[in-house]
């Protein structure tokens, strides 16, 4: 019982100072270490710079949070997966899309006429009735010929 009240008493709290500023060295190299292993993850899944990868990775080791925030400022905003998306999409966009024949502007498929000259680009399918680009030889949702085409349409005006 004396010996922990001496021990009290006498405790030097210096000793205190010491152990907690270890404690929040320990702490702050934890923090870094997680924030360096982000860096180096993210950057890797957004640039294929070895120079960038490098200096963000230094960056944050040198400058701590400074340097992350100052990674987050200047970092490539999109991932090179979500770039490689975008890049797929708009490929996927341009072979959807057609040349109006006229002005040779972009026409979407869902288009039966130019909105930029008015040249009606599409006809509806005689037997489908989806529209089918005049380029066509045949319409790719039923698989009617053109030259079929012209004649249900020639049969139809002989009808009226
Ligand atoms: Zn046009
Ligand atoms: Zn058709």
């Amino acid at each position: 019982m004396n010996a922990a009240l001496d021990y009290l008493i006498n405790f030097d709290p210096t000793d205190w100072m010491a152990i907690s500023l270890r404690g929040v060295f320990a702490y702050l190299f934890v923090v870094l270490v997680a924030i360096v292993i982000w860096v180096a993850r993210d950057v890797v899944s957004r640039s294929k710079n070895l120079i960038f990868q490098v200096f963000a990775i230094l960056l944050v080791i040198v400058l701590n949070l400074p340097g992350l925030l100052i990674y987050l400022i200047i970092r490539p905003q999109k991932t090179l997966a979500e770039k490689y998306h975008e890049t797929l999409e708009h490929k996927v966009l341009a072979e959807s899309e057609e040349m109006c024949p006229k002005c040779d502007r972009p026409l979407p498929l869902i288009f039966q006429f130019c909105p930029n000259c008015g040249e009606e680009a599409r006809k509806h399918c005689k037997k489908c009735h989806k529209l089918v680009s005049k380029n066509w030889s045949i319409c790719p949702y039923c698989g009617t010929k053109k030259s079929t085409q012209k004649k249900l349409e020639s049969d139809k005006e002989e009808k009226k």
